[in-house]
């Protein structure tokens, strides 16, 4: 259901606040064909309306012709930003970029990062924008969930489905989003409430069984019959079960590339405004699935590429997959448990 202006000018000048924009700082918006209208213009006003140097920057789309479908996410390679000296440098010298065309795994929003700007990527439409409305209290979550994960080095993920795998976490950094940047050089997601990290190179083996009911991302749909994948030496060997796994197979070999098969980013869900069920009520080219990836109580796991942790794969083809009813542990610590999420409260 549509929002208000007045609604999303609120809610951007909460955000904006949380991420600490002060009077006299820039402000660049990234826009491109697929920026929602309302969002920019609501942006527009609220970040004025702070005080700060407000800059549009619009670019012109790239991979439409490569990728398999409209997904933003589909077709991870060359962005708008690569080889344009003018733009990069533009959102290098800006305190805060609102990222409302999609750039991410790219050399250049590392760049951007690295010179201390902050990123906020805001492009679901502005009713889920509002519904997942980012509070402090989602930090403190992820904050705790990060530091769980930064306490042992190895992660296991079982499943009455049957699932039983094993990843060597510690060599990435973690990707933690609560939905504002409160920090030079952060990059984060509104809407959001995950914790992630990349599996160490080479080190996931095992059995993951993507169940009836889990989600592929960005095909947005949920599986219909259980999907196994043998897992080896962090690459996927093996895809096996009926046409979901064939429909999988067949997207993945589309890309002619043996590093798709890579296991990329391992983490769990903790917003309780994100919902499982959302997925099934929106058009796909509607959304872009932050209520599959960041539900409370998921297992995300991820293919492809890890050069946005620091990593060496590049691959174009970029799968998400949110699963329900896993169990996680994190060394001795068991920081899932079917699918809910166990608080621990640390020293
Ligand atoms: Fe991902």
């Amino acid at each position: 259901m549509p929002v208000s202006d007045a609604q999303m000018v609120s809610a951007w000048t909460h955000v904006l606040g949380l991420s600490r924009l002060e009077a006299g700082q820039s402000v660049t918006i990234l826009t491109g064909p697929t920026t929602n209208e309302q969002t920019l213009r609501t942006a527009l006003i609220a970040a004025a309306g702070m005080g700060a140097v407000v800059n549009r920057l619009d670019m012109l789309p790239r991979n439409g012709e490569k990728a398999l479908s409209r997904d933003l996410l589909a077709y991870l390679g060359d962005t708008p930003l690569t080889g344009n000296m003018p733009a990069l440098a533009m959102l290098k010298e800006s305190d805060l970029v609102l990222d409302l065309m999609t750039l991410l795994f790219s050399n250049e929003q590392v760049e951007i990062l690295e010179s201390g700007t902050k990123i906020l990527l805001a492009v679901e439409p502005p009713e889920i924008l509002l519904r997942m409305l980012p509070q402090p209290s989602d930090r403190d979550l992820v904050e705790n969930a990060s530091a769980i994960l930064t306490s042992a080095d190895i992660m296991r993920v079982t499943s009455k489905a049957g699932t039983d795998v094993t990843f060597g976490i510690g060599e990435f950094p973690v990707t933690k989003e609560w939905g504002f940047v409160d920090e030079p050089g952060r990059w984060d997601h509104w809407p959001s409430g995950f914790c992630a990290t990349f599996a160490n190179e080479g080190s996931s083996n095992g059995t993951i069984v993507i169940d009836a009911g889990d989600i592929l991302l960005p095909q947005k749909c949920y599986v219909n019959s259980p999907i196994h994948l043998t897992v080896k030496d962090g690459f996927i060997i093996e895809i096996a079960g009926g046409i979901d796994a064939a429909m999988l197979r067949e997207y993945m070999d589309s890309f002619e590339d043996p590093e798709v098969y890579a296991i990329s980013h391992i983490g769990w869900g903790t917003q309780t405004k994100a919902h499982w069920s959302t997925l099934g009520l929106y058009d796909r080219e509607a959304t872009i699935g932050m209520d599959a990836r960041a539900f409370s109580g998921n297992f995300l796991f991820s293919t492809g590429p890890n050069n946005e942790a620091g990593g060496s794969r590049t691959t174009a083809c970029h799968i998400d997959i949110p699963m329900r009813n896993c169990t996680v542990r994190i060394g001795d610590l068991t920081v899932v448990e079917e699918g809910k999420v166990i608080l621990h409260k640390l020293p």
